[in-house]
This record gives C-alpha cells, structure tokens and sequence, in this order.
C-alpha cells in the first residue's frame, strides 16, 4: 500500500501541486488564481478566482465526443418505464429547464428547492440551477410536511418544483398534498410552485402559484440558456444531513472544489474512465445521490442510472439484470439493500451476466463483516465499503484502486482518501492515537475540496458543530468512533453518542452488532446502551431473523438468545454479552436506511423517544416497544 501512503502524503502535504494538478480534470473559465486560501481556519477556500459551472462541466463539455451516448439512463419499476436520454438530450432539457427558471425570476444565488422522486425532469432541474448559478437544496421525497416545511424556512427558496407524487414498492404516495401542507407551515413560502405531472396522483392546482412543468417545457422547447461562470467558492447546492442525530444541518457545497474532487474520485476511487456506465442505486435526495448519481459521473464523462424502483421488485436479481442489461462497470448502493438481499435465494445473484461489473461500492452505514462476505462470495466481485458523511461529499476512507490495488478488508473501510488528512484522536485530550486505539475519527483542517464550505447561512454554528468538540486543537469532529490497526486498515466503531460504558468498559455498538451478526440466523441487528443501575450501561440488542420462524416459540427465542449470547461472549468477551436479545421483524430507520439507535434507547429506557420526524417506519419501533414487555 505505498503508494496509497505516498499518494495521500503528497495531497496533504504538497498541497498546492497536487491539487493544481487534479483542478486541470474540469473546465476553468477563467483560471484560479491561487489554490488554496485558509488565512480565516477552519474556513477553506479552494481554487480562489478560477470561474467554473457544474453544469458546463457535466454536460456542454462532453458534448463534442460524446453528443450521442447515453448519459442518463432512467429506469422505473415503479411505473414500468426505461427511457435512455443522450448528451444532446440532457443538454437540450437543461436548457429548457434553465429558462423555465429564468423566466420565474430565479439568478445566481437564488435558492430552489426540489421535492422530487427519481424522475428525470428532477435531474434536468438540479443542471438547470447549476447552469444559471442557482443554488439548489433536494429534500427527499420521503420527509413529511414538518421535515419539507423546515427546510423550506431554512432555504428560503425562490421556486419549489415538485411532482404530483412517486410510487415506492408499487404503491403510489401522493407528493403534492405533503408539499401544500409544507407551505401552509412554512414562514415565507415562495410565490411559484412548478409540477410535474406524472399522472399519478390528481391535485387540484392552487391559482396564481402553481405552474406545469411540461407546460413550461414545452414553451422553452429549444432554448440555450448561456452558463453562468461562478467563483470556484460560490454555493452549488445546500443539502440537509439525514437527521439521524437530531435538528438536520444545512450542508453547504461550494463550485469549484466539488467539480474537481468528483472528478478525481472517478479515476481514483472509482478506477472509471469516459464511456463507462455507473449505477448508483442511492437517491437524489442524499449525498451520495448528489455526487454519484448526478454529478461524479456526468462530470467524469460517463453514463448514470437513475434508477426508481426497489432491490426486490419485481424480483431479487433486478439491480443485478440491470448491470448486465446496461454493461454498468461500478455500482454504488447502502448495506442497508444488501441486507433486503440476504433475505433472499442467494441464486439470484448469479443469475445475470455482470461481467462489466468491476467492484460493488457500498457506503452509508458501517457493513458488517458477515454481510459484506456473504455479498462478495455470492457475486464474485470486490467489495468496497466506503465511508463518508453529508458534511464530507465525498469518501472519506475507501480503498482506491484507481490508485494502487490493495487487497480490501471486510469489516474495513480501508485507508484515508487523498486530501483527507484524517486521524483518530483522543476524546479527552485531542491527541493523535497509536495503532489499534480507538478514539473519534477527526479531520485536520483544511477540509479538502469537495467538503462542506459551512451551514447553510450559519458560519458560527459550523463552527461550533464540528470543530470545537475535540480538547486542545481545531480539528472537524466526525462523530464517529473508529480506530486504526497495525497494517493500517480504518474500523469504524460507531457514532460517538453510541459508545456504551459497561462497568468501566468502553464499547462501540458497532462491534457487538458485527459480532451478533455473524450468528448465520441473523439478517441485521441494532445495539444500544441502555442505562442500568448497577453498571452503568448495559447493552441491549435487537435482531431481525432470517428467517423469522427461527424465534416463533419462547423455547425457540430462549435457546436462540443464549447461543447468540455465547458467540458475543467468545468473541468479545462477557462484558460486551449483551443483557438481552430480541428478536424483531424490522428494526427502526430513517429514510435513508440508518437505524435510529437514539429512539431505541429512548424507548428501552421508557423516555419519550423525541423527534421521529426523520422515521420510515413507526410500526419498528412499537415492535421494539413489545418485544421489551
Ligand atoms: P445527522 O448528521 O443529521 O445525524 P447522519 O449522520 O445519519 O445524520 P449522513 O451524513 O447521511 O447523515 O450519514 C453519515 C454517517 O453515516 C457517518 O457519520 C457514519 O456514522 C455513517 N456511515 C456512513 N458510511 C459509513 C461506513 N462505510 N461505515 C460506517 N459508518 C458509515
Ligand atoms: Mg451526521
């Protein structure tokens, strides 16, 4: 792995030459006139003077070679529909888009909010606000009113376009009452509304404020709208965190540095070159959909799936018939969906040719050892687990094989990316920890390119939120718990506030979880700290089967709980045997499949379990609520 060392030495170490060099991946209006400026820490500005536009990068800039292939390719299980936009295509429906804007007054730096499912107009919309220098904010279209509503004040957008509705697992769920609701709450909604109807679910348009998206379309059918060149530190976009801790952040991205990390990570992390095909099963409401579905691939010159639908419908092998039927050479996606697949036949996974297929990424939750060999062995492929955050944009640890192949680890995330000069540092007096020690995984200040530039109209509270947590030092804290081992392969360990307390002992969640899942009844689990009296902590843990028939009887639960029990025991030792098991049928998530541990524990511990704003499922949570009488 020297050259991974050598690789990320020079990016934080040579700083400006490296960076120079990765900057000369994208189009530069105007040439920056320095790389760096961190004369205001913890505050980085990269690529200072340079004028650059994502759009331009990701669409205009191909259109000489590459005007005829595939550059988005949509696909809807949900409504039945495959439709293949080229080049051209997506360059003449982001022009008519950005002049669908213009003309409601929207300009650079004006905010516009989408509320939006995996359509393609939700793309050609987010192109349209890079072009004209519009600083769009996607909020997820599975957040309530409460959740839209908040980020709507938080924003404050000019234009909001919406669709009429999505469909999830075939059942239709109408978009346009939840945003209506929203703007009856929020403070200062904006004057226009645009929608685009898919014909799924009727709404009666409110006169005077909302528009028709096909309409408009129509109306600026062949329009060039010219690209405005930004200042490399100008927002692109504002993101909101997925809310699994609490009050979201606004995450705000800036122009430059963004366009020239994604385009480095193509190369580096992604070992993809233009033409390839990527397919990232995310959703354009999260980062990651953000990076590798829109922009990373678009701007690398490469084709992207946008893909609505599930991993299970109509069948278990459609992510996999996709990759052959598409030739997709990289697939990102959740270990949250290779769970959904585990509780499927394990043939499906060798029903389709994926010989395009290079490496499956995965990224968004830790992924435990047992799940990531079980995806491994059943597709024959490399798996790379990579670890990042809303804040960071893109990975912060992963293998990069587009660098150096170093053999991956399960269980591991791998090295630090280039640019990210990442430690694990100690919660009590800040320093840097050896091999094998765990401490929080903290960031050296200057954030490289591509990470978050500050929350969203709030420098005192990005401030405040990240880098003041860590004793002695002005590091960004990630609140996550990892440590380093002797061959220098990253673990995370779990979040900071999941860190239990034992009798003294000092666990993460995240290692009893691994070692209750590697019991081959088990398709995923949650622990959590639960107070306790005499211990201080103990822990709790709730597992999903399987095969739920496992833990029908009590006798059945009994004997399984003690054998699972016996396994922590042995691997981790008795103080980390947690006091109970569970067996549940789901375990709470947010929307973004991240397990809820603060409401668990809420509720183990008969407290209310707060803001569930951010909740997929409440019917988890009252299972675990039962299962605990
Ligand atoms: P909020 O910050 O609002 O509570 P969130 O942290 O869930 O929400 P994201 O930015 O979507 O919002 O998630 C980033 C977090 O997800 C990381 O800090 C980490 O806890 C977890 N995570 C992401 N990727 C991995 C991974 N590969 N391994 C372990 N954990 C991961
Ligand atoms: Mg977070």
């Amino acid at each position: 792995m020297q050259r991974t060392r050598d690789f990320h030495y020079r990016s934080v170490h040579d700083r400006d030459a490296f960076w120079r060099e990765e900057a000369s991946r994208i189009h530069w209006e105007t040439p920056f006139e320095s790389v760096l400026d961190f004369s205001r820490p913890p505050f980085a500005k990269w690529f200072v003077g340079g004028r650059t536009n994502l759009c331009y990068n990701a669409v205009d800039r191909w259109l000489p070679t590459q005007a005829d292939k595939p550059a988005l390719i949509w696909v809807s299980t949900e409504v039945d529909r495959e439709q293949v936009y080229t080049r051209q295509d997506v360059f003449e429906e982001v022009n008519a888009a950005a002049a669908m804007l213009r003309e409601l007054g929207v300009g650079r730096g004006d905010r516009v909010l989408l509320y939006m499912p995996m359509v393609p107009e939700a793309v050609f919309t987010m192109l349209a606000c890079a072009r004209i220098g519009a600083v769009h904010s996607v909020v997820f279209g599975g957040f309530a009113s409460v959740n839209l509503a908040q980020r709507i004040d938080d924003a404050a957008p000019k234009v909001v376009v919406c669709t009429d509705g999505g469909s999830r697992a075939g059942k239709v769920v109408p978009y346009k009452p939840l945003l209506d609701r929203a703007l009856g709450l929020a403070k200062s909604p904006p004057a226009s509304v645009v929608v685009f109807d898919r014909g799924l679910a009727p709404f009666e348009p409110v006169a005077g404020r909302d528009l028709d998206y096909a309409s408009l379309r129509e109306r600026h059918r062949g329009a060039r709208v010219p690209v405005e060149w930004l200042e490399s530190s100008e927002p692109s976009y504002i993101l909101y965190t997925s809310g699994t801790t609490g009050r979201p952040k606004g995450v705000q991205r800036d122009t430059g540095g963004y366009a020239v990390a994604l385009a480095s990570s193509m190369e580096y992390l992604f070992d993809g070159r233009p033409g390839d095909t990527y397919f990232c099963t995310s959703d354009i409401g999260w980062v990651v959909g953000h990076s590798y579905i829109v922009y990373g691939p678009l701007i690398g010159g490469q084709a992207t799936i946008l893909y609505e639908g599930t991993p299970v419908r109509p069948d278990g092998a459609i992510l996999w018939k996709l990759v052959e039927q598409f030739g997709v050479n990289t697939l990102f996606s959740a270990p949250t969906a290779v769970r959904v697949l585990k509780r499927q036949d394990p043939a499906l996974l060798r029903k389709h040719d994926l010989s395009t297929l290079r490496a499956v990424y995965l990224a968004g939750e830790p992924l435990d050892e047992p799940t990531a060999q079980w995806i491994s062995e059943g597709l024959g492929k490399p798996i790379i687990d990579n670890y990042w955050q809303t804040e960071s944009g893109w990975p912060i640890l992963s293998a990069q094989p587009g660098v150096e192949k170093v053999p991956t680890r399960f269980g591991s995330p791998s090295f630090p990316v280039y640019g990210f000069d990442a430690r694990i540092v100690s919660e009590s007096n800040g320093e840097d920890l050896g091999p094998d020690q765990k401490g929080v995984v903290a960031i050296v200040p200057p954030l490289p390119p591509g990470a978050m530039s500050t929350i969203w109209g709030d420098d005192e509270r990005f401030v405040q939120t990240y880098f003041t947590s860590i004793p002695g030092r002005q590091v960004y804290s990630t609140f996550d718990w990892g440590l380093v081992d002797a061959d220098g392969y990253w673990f995370i360990l779990g979040r900071t506030d999941d860190v239990i307390n034992v009798a003294g002992h000092r666990l993460g969640t995240r290692e009893i979880e691994e070692s209750v899942n590697s019991h081959n009844g088990i398709a995923e689990c949650a622990v959590v700290g639960v107070a306790d009296p005499l211990k201080g902590q103990v822990a709790m843990a709730f597992a999903v089967l399987k095969n739920p028939a496992g833990a029908d009887t009590p006798e059945g639960a009994k004997q399984l709980e003690g054998d699972i029990m016996r396994l922590v025991e042995e691997q981790l030792g008795a103080v980390a045997r947690p006091a109970r098991i569970r067996f549940v049928g789901a375990l709470p998530k947010t929307r973004s499949g991240k397990v809820l541990r603060r409401a668990i524990v809420a509720v183990c511990e008969a407290r209310d379990p707060g803001d569930l704003t951010t909740m997929e499922d409440p019917n988890a949570l009252e299972q675990i609520k039962e299962s605990l009488q």
